[in-house]
Formats: C-alpha cells, sequence, structure tokens
C-alpha cells in the first residue's frame, strides 16, 4: 500500500518537474470552473475555464504564468483587502464595534462595553458620541 503511494508521488513529482503548478490566479480559474460545472447549461464555459486552469499548471513557460499570477493579483488587490477587513471585522464583531465616520468615512474600531463614550476620529478629528 505504501509502496504503492510512493511510486504515485514519484510519477506525480516526476510529471510536475520543469511545470508551473497552481497559484492563486489558477485557483481561482478553478473555482470559477467548477461552479459554472454545477450550474445547468454553464458547462461549457466550466470545461474551457477548467482546461484553461489544467493548462496553466502544466505549463512550462514560468515567466509568463507568473506575469499573469501578478497581473491578476494587482488587480484584485483592493477586493482582496476590502475582503479581508470584512473577514476581520466579522471574526472580531463581539470584541469590537466598527463605526464609520460621518465626516470623512474613516472605519474606526471601538471596544465594547465602555457604554456611552465622546470620541474624536483619528483623520479629520470631528467628535462624536456613541454607544459601544
Ligand atoms: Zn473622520
Amino acid at each position: 500500500m505504501r509502496t504503492w503511494l510512493q511510486r504515485l508521488e514519484n510519477a506525480l513529482r516526476r510529471m510536475m518537474k520543469g511545470r508551473y503548478g497552481s497559484d492563486r490566479l489558477g485557483i481561482v480559474i478553478l473555482a470559477v470552473s467548477l461552479v459554472l460545472l454545477l450550474i445547468p447549461y454553464t458547462w461549457f464555459p466550466g470545461l474551457a475555464l477548467g482546461g484553461w486552469a489544467l493548462f496553466r499548471m502544466m505549463s512550462c513557460n514560468i515567466v509568463l504564468r507568473q506575469a499573469e499570477n501578478r497581473l491578476f493579483l494587482e488587480k484584485t488587490a483592493s477586493v482582496r483587502m476590502r475582503a479581508g477587513q470584512w473577514a476581520a471585522r466579522m471574526r472580531n464583531r463581539k470584541e469590537y464595534k466598527y463605526h464609520r465616520c460621518a465626516k470623512c468615512r474613516a472605519l474606526i474600531r471601538l471596544k465594547r462595553g465602555q457604554g456611552e463614550c465622546k470620541r474624536k476620529c483619528p483623520r479629520c478629528g470631528q467628535e462624536y458620541t456613541i454607544r459601544t
């Protein structure tokens, strides 16, 4: 059993030697293709995207694949940052209250359970009273 798994692992290693493998763009393409494969009438774009993801993983042109991935990461940086901030807010929502400044829209984090307190926006200096 173990030798069979080791042989399979070695065969996969030999097959992937010099190939690009997976990256963030490849994982996103694969996820979108799997979702499209589950939706009726969208199986063809799903298959095409899956083929593209497989092509990228098996490609030997590593420099070009890295450039594609870098471009993807640059173009989605703001979306990924906002998603990360949202996830952090959701994770900490029981401990902190998040408040947007009415003047400059800065996001301010306040510890919960302090009652009604007066605060000053660190960006614009606007004073406000908030219940935490
Ligand atoms: Zn402000």
